[in-house]
């Protein structure tokens, strides 16, 4: 069911959405080569504790989740590209580093992601966040009341086409509000003017997410953890918009 929220509703997420963006400035800025990233999900939890917010993660167990999360934050690195499980692992020179990050504050949800390079970065890999980061602001500047689904979609769809990135439409993004993932669901590819047409007071997190070389992707062992088929490295960024009459609002902007 889509749901859609009153201007004051709106009003009330965005606590949830400057906490979320803060969480992140905060992580990125910790994480260096040398970091652990079990440190960087130490970090967002005591931030979660000081600011009386709640974890969407700790708990989360969906159908394909091999058990409850129990972290804070997502953690994917490198060939990992969505939902990586933060483990004892040790940022290398170089690593892409994605962060995805939700939470909520007073019952209402915002969900953001960002990816960086940690120490000497290769242009590529620089390139594929560009990329990520483009196709987020083509997508959310589609979401206009009239447009469709599709219209985000295909905006999105167009960066990765013009970038040479395939798209994998397994994970996408969706509504967001008093839960984590609700309806509508907003793949990353698609046509122009198909789907839900887009209404003042849809929420939604938008998420472009893309490999190097490949479309295909692979639980990792830890049952969460999601890696490209062939190695090739991903980035991934996210964030959770407002549809109103005066345009998009993007509730989890870090500035
Ligand atoms: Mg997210």
């Amino acid at each position: 069911m889509i749901e859609l929220r009153t201007p004051a509703e709106i009003e009330a997420m965005r606590p949830a959405g400057r906490f979320v963006a803060s969480v992140l400035v905060a992580v990125r800025e910790a994480a260096s080569v040398g970091t652990n990233l079990l440190e960087l999900d130490a970090i967002a939890h005591q931030m979660i504790r000081d600011a009386g917010a709640e974890s969407c993660y700790i708990d989360y167990h969906p159908s394909f989740g091999g058990s409850p999360f129990g972290k804070v934050i997502c953690t994917s690195i490198n060939d990992a590209v969505l939902h990586g499980l933060p483990h004892d692992y040790v940022i290398a020179d170089g690593d892409i580093v994605s962060i995805d990050f939700a939470a909520s504050i007073d019952g209402w949800v915002c969900d953001s992601a960002i990816s960086f390079v940690s120490g000497t970065a290769d242009p590529e890999d620089l390139r594929i966040i560009t990329a990520t980061e483009e196709a987020l602001v083509a997508g959310i500047a589609a979401a206009t009341v009239g447009n469709a689904i599709g219209d985000i979609s295909a905006a999105i769809g167009d960066v990765a086409d013009a970038y040479g990135y395939g798209v994998n439409l397994d994970f996408g993004g969706h509504g967001v509000g008093r839960e984590m993932h609700g309806d509508p669901h907003v793949p990353n590819d698609g046509r122009p003017g198909r789907g839900y047409k887009l209404r003042e007071g849809l929420v939604i997190a938008i998420e472009p997410w893309f490999m190097r070389d490949t479309d295909e992707i692979f639980t990792d062992a830890d049952g969460w953890t999601l890696r490209s088929a062939d190695g090739s490295r991903g980035a991934h960024s996210e964030h959770t918009i407002a549809i109103t009459a005066n345009g998009p609002v993007v509730l989890t902007a870090r500035v």
